[in-house]
């Protein structure tokens, strides 16, 4: 593992950030966590541009340009000497007294990672995952890819402590997403998800997956619906960077489909793969 702390490339473990960093505090900054394929970066730009977005919606300057931040993660990359890896950003408010206020003349603190990625086989990919629904219990604001993820935290564990994988979130009785992923459904042979909004995160895999349903003519549709129409539905599966394109084959104890991988999601779990 690489590690980066503002300016410096330091071991994991080394102590490099004050007591008064804000992300520490606070939990007063943004990230991003974006992933190398054989080398070559895979949507860096549409992360990175991300990021900054999130910084503006929290009034941060992030004091670098979206081409300075990618040159960065590219360094961290090479200095790992990985081809297949995970980039972590995280880039704060700063270093300053604690208080609620946002300090003056301070710098953003960066702090990067970069780990090798780890592979998930077709196989056991196709087999599907189990979920469960939870109340998403998070502010108004998931669009911004904040370091507060205590809800997420506890509804994740909550699966994980009931066998499962992921975590549904639901909304005024409306799913929004999943712990850290967007959620798809087929219904009737559409490929159904909800529309963007300040109540989930705009994925990176999301939007590859939206691209991904014209190239393979798979009707692509942004609109909400319930835990009912996911139980329901012909296929559900999840998307992230780290997990690529998830099927969950259970949830609560429902059965979904035959109970593996159905066939829209096959096709886009594996076109996406082989265009990373
Ligand atoms: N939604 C949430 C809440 C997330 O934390 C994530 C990523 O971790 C996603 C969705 C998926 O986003 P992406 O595909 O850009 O990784």
């Amino acid at each position: 593992v690489i590690v980066y702390a503002n300016g410096q490339w330091v071991n994991e473990n080394d102590a490099v950030i004050p007591v008064d960093e804000r992300g520490h505090q606070f939990g007063d900054g943004v990230y991003e966590v974006t992933r190398i394929y054989e080398g070559k970066p895979f949507m860096m730009r549409e992360h990175v541009e991300r990021l900054v977005k999130s910084a503006e919606a929290i009034r941060m300057d992030l004091g670098m340009t979206v081409e300075e931040i990618e040159s960065l993660m590219m360094e961290a990359v090479e200095r790992s000497g990985e081809k297949n890896c995970d980039v972590y950003i995280q880039i704060t408010r700063g270093i300053a007294k604690r208080g609620h206020l946002f300090p003056k003349d301070v710098k953003p603190s960066i702090t990067m990672t970069v780990r090798p990625m780890e592979v998930i086989a077709m196989e056991e990919r196709l087999a599907g995952k189990t979920a469960i629904f939870h109340e998403d219990e998070r502010w108004k604001n998931c669009y911004i890819k904040s370091l507060n993820l205590l809800p997420n935290i506890l509804a994740k564990q909550v699966a994980n402590d009931a066998g499962a994988y992921e975590a549904i979130l639901i909304r005024d009785g409306y799913v929004t997403e999943g712990t850290s992923s967007n959620i798809f459904i087929v219904q009737n042979g559409e490929l159904v998800t909800r529309p963007l909004s300040n109540y989930i995160l705009a994925g990176i895999t999301r939007m590859r997956v939206e691209q991904l349903a014209e190239q393979l003519n798979i009707p692509f549709v942004e609109r909400e619906f319930t835990k009912e129409d996911v139980l329901e539905a012909e296929e559900v599966f999840m998307t992230s960077t780290t997990n690529e394109v998830l099927p969950l084959v259970e949830i609560d104890g429902t059965t979904i489909g035959s109970g593996v991988a159905g066939p829209v999601t096959e096709r886009v779990a594996k076109q996406f793969l082989q265009t990373v």
